[in-house]
């Protein structure tokens, strides 16, 4: 079947009701641009952010020979002798650097950083000398190479080289980097704005004493962990009443100004569940549900010019659907190069149930056994209300469309929490 899209036809050979997972996430993909506007920014203040521009060294790095150790800079044609007595004729330190040449039979004091004179082509760590600072003599104890203990130039980085590419979200050694390359701000994506709407009438604030009948609203919470990130800006729009008007005019208020609008709640087939007419009345359907637990109700969508995530209201529905739906459409945006999501192998220490037909994301404990084989159990009742297991878990267990219950000692994959969902 097709849906149509403002920017593109898409041929989708599946039916809706059950897109699979990585069906979901192409389509999003494929509707989802790159914002175009970047800004400059401080390198102090550009963690977290996504480079936009490759970033070149303005230096070598290091900009010159330079010593690993501290010890003595020798010439290795001296040192053929078993253990050969050189003169110091001086010391070079890092930042003042000795600027004579070191001549045959001579040897200077040298310390870890500074600058390696003319004539030295090796360095003796001082463990390994006998210095008589007094008659200004040093004795070498060991063999010497060429090159030892010498850091060259440019070995780290070079002049011109484009170390840090467009696309890369700068982690805190990227900006270091930045630092050692001379360069001073950078140029990355503006801020990605993402309103947030909770809906249903049985939803309250933190901070009031819960009514008969009704919950506290965790969605808005959640959601606002996960978007407090330096690539986005949250438009907290509150809680919203299960009545398709209001929804529909909150659509088309939160879509003039945000480039994303997510919502929770309301996608199921209930009587107050408003959101797929919703965003089908003010923009375009993309797809409504995905073959995935939990978050099977999913909706994807364009209202105005934003793109549109109609997440499910229970609140685990909630936290895996963003970190498989809409984060991408979030790297997307900010122009970020997508990895794949790390996956490894566990042995379950606990059963786990799991009908076929859907991925499962069930939530796991990873830990090392005695024998340093990693293992993973779950976190009990994988109910999608049951936000605690979220909070248990430190990864997601991943089980295929196809597979079934899983036994203790059988291998299953497991996604260790990363960037949204782990606090690391
Ligand atoms: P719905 O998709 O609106 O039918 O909601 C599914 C379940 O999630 C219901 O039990 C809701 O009460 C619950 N729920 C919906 N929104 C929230 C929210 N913002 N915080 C916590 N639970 C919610
Ligand atoms: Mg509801």
């Amino acid at each position: 079947m097709k849906h149509n899209t403002t920017q593109q036809t898409i041929d989708c050979d599946f039916d809706p009701a059950a897109i699979t997972l990585e069906q979901a996430q192409q389509v999003i993909l494929q509707t989802t641009q790159t914002v175009a506007e970047t800004e400059i920014v401080p390198i102090r203040q550009a963690l977290g952010r996504v480079l936009r521009r490759d970033a070149i060294s303005l230096v070598d790095n290091p900009p010159n020979d330079n010593s690993a150790m501290d010890g003595f800079g020798v010439r290795v044609a001296d040192c053929n002798a078993a253990t050969p007595t050189l003169k110091v004729i001086g010391q070079s330190f890092a930042g003042a650097p000795f600027n004579g040449e070191v001549g045959p039979g001579e040897a200077v004091r040298i310390m870890t950083g500074a600058k390696i004179p003319a004539g030295v082509d090796a360095v003796v760590m001082q463990e390994q000398t006998d210095f008589d600072a007094a008659a200004e003599l040093v004795t070498l104890n060991v063999g010497v190479k060429s090159g030892q203990n010498i850091r060259l130039q440019g070995e780290d980085i070079t002049t011109g080289q484009a170390v840090i590419k467009a696309g890369t979200r700068l982690t805190p050694a990227c900006i270091g980097v930045l630092a050692t390359m001379g360069v001073t701000e950078v140029e990355v994506s503006r801020q990605i704005n993402v309103a947030v709407l909770s809906t249903g009438d049985e939803l309250q604030s933190v901070g009031t004493a819960l009514k008969d009948g009704n919950i506290y609203d965790s969605n808005r919470y959640s959601l606002h962990a996960l978007l407090n990130d330096s690539r986005f800006n949250m438009i907290e729009k509150g809680v919203l009443n299960d009545e398709q008007a209001v929804i529909e005019q909150a659509f088309l208020d939160t879509a003039n100004y945000a480039d994303v609008v997510i919502t929770t709640g309301g996608v199921s087939v209930g009587e107050a569940d408003w959101i797929k007419d919703c965003v089908s009345k003010t923009g375009e359907l993309i797809f409504w549900k995905a073959a995935i637990k939990p978050g099977r109700p999913i909706t994807f969508g364009k209202v105005g010019n934003a793109l549109f995530f109609g997440l499910p209201g229970n609140p685990v529905s909630v936290m895996i659907c963003f970190e498989k739906f809409a984060y991408l459409a979030l790297q997307q945006l900010s122009g970020q190069r997508i990895e794949k999501p790390l996956r490894l192998s566990a042995k379950l220490t606990s059963s786990l149930r799991k009908r076929p037909g859907r991925v499962e994301f069930q939530r796991g404990v990873m830990s090392y056994d005695a024998d340093g084989q990693l293992c993973v159990r779950g976190t009990g009742d994988q109910g999608s209300g049951i936000l605690s297991s979220m909070a248990r878990a430190n990864c997601l267990i991943v089980l295929g469309a196809e597979e079934t219950t899983k036994s203790p000692g059988d291998s299953v994959t497991v996604e260790p929490f990363a960037h949204t969902l782990s606090s690391d």
